[in-house]
């Protein structure tokens, strides 16, 4: 998958007690893999750390599964203390009482170690559970956690819930949410994207990190999921496209050896590594209802994703030079940030 950024402090630490999910969630997140097929992962027996060079660097830790801990909690505490974010997995389709018992012990040594942490409990396998019995499950989940929390005397502990699934989008956007809360730039890039449509006839905009789709920042009008799924398809499709047609990413001759390895399938992997060096992607696409579908690579990796009425379209020009300015806004931002 993505490269290993230079400084490998995690910003996001995953917990959670085995079998929850965490190998999953990283695969489909980071590497593409298809929801069904992390049913053949291995499960976590040894604590192992991935990082993934995104657009903020960060680093998904797995510890395995357990509910005494000691030895791994002090390197875990290492770590607590320089990450934003502690997402604790619980499997929902199975009795969470014992995730509940070790999800506390955490929190005591995480807010311990770093007071300001947000910690993000992800509610996982939902789709599994009936509508009634996923809100049953997060408000049960939700009262017993703040509860105990509450008898310890932290009352400022900053803590969320999210329904998650690997098998629709709701994990891409508890992930999002999650990475949201770690950028101090939120407000001005929604400032920006704001600016952005309203002079450009835009509907909606979002910026994506394009590797593993996690929307960074969004406008304020409102924002469903259908619209949000309509734009990650459209990324999957570019990038696809892009990889097709780029000359030094054409897929060599199957020689012999590889038919053998391969199963004489060409094996096109880790295509989206060259994504953020190689030329920036972009397209553009007319559904049939009309919407627009607008694509373009910002810098380091993000792309903004727009949905314009077709209305725009003559008016494309102008879009194109607003988002000019956009790009232009979002290099000085981080050249200051
Ligand atoms: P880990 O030990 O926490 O890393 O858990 P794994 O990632 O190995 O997952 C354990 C099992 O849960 C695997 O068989 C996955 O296919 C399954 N799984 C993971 N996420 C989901 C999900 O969202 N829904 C369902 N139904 N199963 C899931």
């Amino acid at each position: 998958g993505h490269s290993f950024g230079p400084n490998p402090s995690p910003r996001i630490v995953m917990m959670g007690l085995r079998r929850g999910g965490k190998s999953s969630i990283c695969q489909v997140m980071f590497h593409n893999m298809q929801p069904l097929d992390t049913l053949y992962i291995e499960s976590t027996t040894a604590p192992t750390t991935s990082v993934f060079s995104s657009f903020i660097d960060f680093a998904v830790m797995e510890l395995p599964g357990q509910i005494n801990f000691t030895e791994a909690m002090i390197d875990a505490e290492r770590i607590f203390s320089s990450c934003g974010a502690l997402i604790y997995v619980i499997d929902s389709q199975d009795e969470y009482i014992n995730s509940l018992a070790n999800l506390h012990s955490i929190i005591l040594h995480a807010v311990n170690a770093n007071p300001n942490i947000n910690i993000e409990v992800f509610i996982h396998k939902v789709d599994g559970l009936s509508e009634d019995f996923r809100l049953d499950a997060q408000r049960d989940i939700t009262q017993r956690v703040t509860d105990e929390l509450l008898d310890d005397g932290l009352v400022n502990v900053s803590i969320s819930f999210h329904l998650t699934s690997i098998f629709d989008h709701s994990i891409y956007e508890a992930f999002s949410r999650v990475v949201q809360k770690l950028i101090p730039q939120l407000a001005t890039l929604e400032n920006l994207l704001n600016v952005l449509c309203q002079h450009s006839g835009i509907e909606k905009a979002f910026l994506f990190d394009i590797g593993s789709k996690i929307f960074v920042a969004t406008d304020s009008s409102p924002m469903d999921i259908p619209t949000y799924e309509i734009c990650t398809d459209f990324i999957d499709i570019t990038v696809d496209m892009n990889n097709i047609y780029a000359v030094d990413r054409r897929p060599k001759p199957v020689t012999r050896n590889d038919a053998n390895t391969n199963n004489g399938t060409v094996n096109i992997a880790n295509q989206l590594e060259s994504i953020p060096q190689g030329r920036p992607i972009g397209s553009t696409s007319r559904l049939s209802n009309g919407v627009i579908l607008y694509l373009q690579q910002m810098v380091k990796g993000l792309a903004l994703v727009c949905l314009m009425r077709k209305e725009s379209m003559p008016k494309i020009a102008l879009v194109e030079y607003n988002i000019e300015f956009f790009r232009d806004a979002l290099e000085q931002l981080w050249l200051i940030g």
